[in-house]
């Protein structure tokens, strides 16, 4: 964790009180607000506009690969729920359920949706018949409600926003080949638009989805050096289509079961996005998620309309190369304005004061490492892509470097117990791959596997746990 000497006095400082800080953020940077209904949280515009432009990226990538929006029911009658057994064991102790419509009780009762596998089941068992309906690409974007005890703003609580995906395939290549690409276009987003360095692998047994034949997942490491699942991505083979009745004929008039895939990402992200790049003074955005890439701070403009014709000009060239940017007008003083954009985590500030107005220049400040930068005002619209550009990378080289500092090959027990009790991240051990090893550790360090990383090199025959031959190499860490 960096020491900043400017810390924002209104925001608990990470060394302090890492929670706390978080909850300073999302509250203070007005992302959200606490609902009335327990458990649940109101999006405020700032955090939502987050939100909408990770789904605007994602949404162009899966329409762009032959994916459409489709919108089922929020409420799962409970005969529906009860025909997948793993996956109802699985879901129904952490859901919501409807007993009255109106002012009489219902004769069956409707789960909320937590997920919506089972709806989506039954809505393909309609449609395909032949094996020209094939492949199925959908994908919803929803919220589920999950009753959780406890509320953690976007990481935690009874309801978030979320996308869910849901393929059927001819065959069981497509299925593996859909769950793969979609795992790597979360990848992608995090490289791309979150700045994110994900760790990628596949869940285990004890960790994967209710009813998946495998489970995929994107897990970032926050700065307090636990880990966020960040997205998953399943493989459900013919489970589910077997437990529904979902046929097709193949092309020789066979009767055939298809392959089927889920995959998602939620709210969460926003999450993630807070504390992999936060810092002491507030919210910290990477350009491409940010609401607002530029605020332009007109200096004295009350007293010098030129100041403010400038602001408004540089505004509008902003605008025009497609820069989301807008200028404080407001009668607070230029200090304050300053923090206030910080703790909003806006990516570059423009001060457009008199005196470098009269040498034609103005001065750009960035927020992830408060380079200053002067430029002619004439050239500054034009050079802001770039200098957006510039700060993403840098952003992203940060947290990769501190992912690979905080991934440690252990070789025993105590080590492991070490690292993922002391907030070093993730405890990469070699494991025999029984599940007794992942209670264990759960119970003794409250930590998880995270993932069965795809490179699976081992660096030791023994598991590090029990001492038996070792056959996997596995991360664990503490997770929220
Ligand atoms: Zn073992």
């Amino acid at each position: 964790m960096t020491k900043n000497v400017n810390k924002n006095e209104s925001i608990t400082s990470q060394e302090e009180n890492f929670s706390q800080w978080y909850t300073d953020i999302c509250l203070k940077a007005g992302l959200m607000d606490y609902a009335r209904a327990k458990g649940f949280i109101v999006y405020r515009p700032y955090g939502y506009a987050i939100w909408e432009l990770v789904r605007n990226w994602l949404d162009g990538e899966f329409k762009k690969t032959g994916h459409h929006d489709v919108y089922l029911p929020l409420l799962i009658p409970e005969s529906l729920m009860d025909e997948e057994k793993e996956h109802v064991k699985g879901f129904a102790p952490e859901c919501a359920v409807v007993t009255i419509g109106g002012d009489k009780p219902l004769t069956e009762k409707m789960y909320v949706r937590p997920t919506s596998e089972v709806l989506f089941c039954d809505y393909f068992k309609d449609i395909v018949h032949s094996f020209r309906d094939l492949p199925v690409k959908d994908n919803q974007w929803c919220s589920v409600v999950r009753w959780e005890k406890t509320t953690r703003p976007f990481l935690r609580g009874a309801e978030f926003l979320w996308q869910e995906g849901h393929t059927l395939h001819a065959t069981k290549e497509e299925a593996l080949d859909e769950t793969l690409g979609q795992l790597k276009l979360y990848e992608r987003l995090g490289r791309e638009v979150l700045a994110i360095p994900f760790e990628t692998g596949k869940k285990t047994e004890k960790e994967k989805f209710a009813g998946a034949e495998a489970t995929y997942t994107v897990e970032a490491i926050m700065k307090d050096g636990q880990a966020l699942q960040s997205g998953t991505s399943h493989f459900f083979g013919q489970g589910f289509c077997q437990h529904f009745g979902i046929k097709f004929l193949d092309s020789n008039n066979k009767q055939e079961t298809p392959w089927q895939t889920s995959w998602g990402v939620s709210t969460r992200l926003i999450g993630a996005v807070i504390m992999v790049h936060g810092d002491d003074n507030g919210l910290v955005l990477p350009p491409y998620v940010a609401p607002i890439q530029v605020e332009v701070i007109p200096i004295r403009f009350d007293k010098d309309p030129k100041v403010k014709q400038a602001a408004l000009d540089l505004v509008e060239a902003l605008t025009k190369e497609g820069i989301r940017a807008e200028a404080d007008f407001s009668d607070k003083t230029p200090g304050w304005k300053f923090s206030e954009y910080e703790m909003k985590g806006v990516p570059l500030r423009i001060e457009v004061g008199p005196r470098d107005l009269a040498a034609g220049n103005v001065v750009l400040t960035r927020r992830f490492d408060g380079v200053k930068q002067t430029v002619a005002l004439s050239g500054a619209a034009k050079a802001v892509p770039t200098v957006l550009k510039d700060i993403h990378e840098a952003m992203y080289a940060k947290a990769l470097a501190y992912r690979d500092s905080h991934i440690h090959e252990c070789h025993t027990y105590g080590e492991l117990k070490d690292v993922v009790t002391t907030g070093q991240g993730y405890a990469k051990v070699m494991w025999c791959g029984d599940q007794a090893d992942e209670d264990k550790v759960k119970a003794d360090v409250n930590a998880t596997s995270r993932c069965l990383p795809f490179d699976q090199t081992p660096f030791d025959d023994k598991c590090a746990i029990c001492g038996k031959p070792a056959t996997k190499v596995v991360l664990f860490a503490r997770a929220y």
